[in-house]
């Protein structure tokens, strides 16, 4: 089975050392979830796995299909089957979504073979009502220019639907920490649920105990301070429902 290895991890911006030695393996097939207070390091991991310049890799290795991911640009990464949906997504105002996907997915098959002429419309246009029935999404949304004016909600159902659609074999989804409302929440959730399956590795990222009430994840992982500092299954959430970080800082002796 296919995975993707993460191994004593550290990255810094600028001067401080953000990540200090992460591990994690997800196997094709699994849901994970990365939860941890503000600050621990969520969105640098995910930065650090897109290779954003910003983020200096300065110790560590990780693999995707037994391939050094580090050694690769953004778009193989891509190609290579990693998905990234950010906190923060760009608005790209005059491209419509389906024409967004369309390259993205073009871009996909080009790098599988050079001579590649591109998805034929009519298959494309098949795939797309396909995965907005599967997400319950409205066709109309397709039409729409990417992220401009979306609502929180609509930005995390645009997200889904580009993972949709481009079949990745690993997707990490760094969720926003504030201003995403239940909605975009249960939007999120449905969506990992329909498309989660045996050729398909998930981490969502969140801070939010709540979004456990609609995903279930074979795995929780804590975050704290750049490191994973617990690891269990989806009763780890319960433990932090009840209990807040606070064991979990003493455990490890770590200064609030
Ligand atoms: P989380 O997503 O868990 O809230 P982040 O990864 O966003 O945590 O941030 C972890 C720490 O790294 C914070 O102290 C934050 O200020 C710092 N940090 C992250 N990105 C940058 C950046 N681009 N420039 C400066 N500091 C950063
Ligand atoms: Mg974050």
């Amino acid at each position: 089975m296919a995975k993707m290895e993460i191994k004593n991890l550290h990255v810094s911006v600028g001067e401080a050392e953000i990540l200090k030695g992460l591990d994690l393996t997800v196997y094709q097939g699994e849901v994970h979830a990365i939860m941890g207070p503000n600050g621990s390091g969520k969105s640098t991991l995910a930065y650090a796995l897109a290779g954003h310049p910003s983020y200096e890799i300065t110790e560590g290795s990780v693999t995707l299909m037994d391939q050094d991911l580090l050694d690769l640009g953004a778009d193989e990464r891509a190609q290579l089957g990693l998905f990234l949906a950010f906190q923060y997504p760009v608005a790209i105002p005059g491209v419509s979504l389906a024409n967004f996907l369309r390259t993205a997915i073009n871009s996909r098959r080009k790098a599988d073979d050079p001579e590649d002429k591109g998805i034929p419309i009519p298959e494309f246009r098949k795939l797309l009502k396909e995965k907005m029935d599967l997400l319950k999404m409205d066709h109309s949304f397709a039409g729409r220019y990417l992220n401009e004016g979306f609502s929180g909600g609509e930005k995390k159902r645009a997200e889904i639907l580009q993972m949709a659609a481009l079949q990745p074999s690993f997707a990490i989804l760094d969720e926003t920490d504030s201003g995403l409302d239940i909605d975009a929440l249960r939007t999120v959730s449905e969506g990992v649920n329909a498309l989660s399956g045996p050729d398909l590795g998930v981490v969502v990222i969140t801070h939010y105990q709540r979004i456990l009430d609609y995903i279930k994840p074979d795995f929780v992982h804590i975050m704290y301070a750049g490191r994973i500092v617990e690891s269990g299954g989806p009763e780890m959430a319960l433990l932090l429902e009840e209990q807040g970080y606070d064991w979990i800082r003493e455990k490890h002796g770590i200064k609030a």
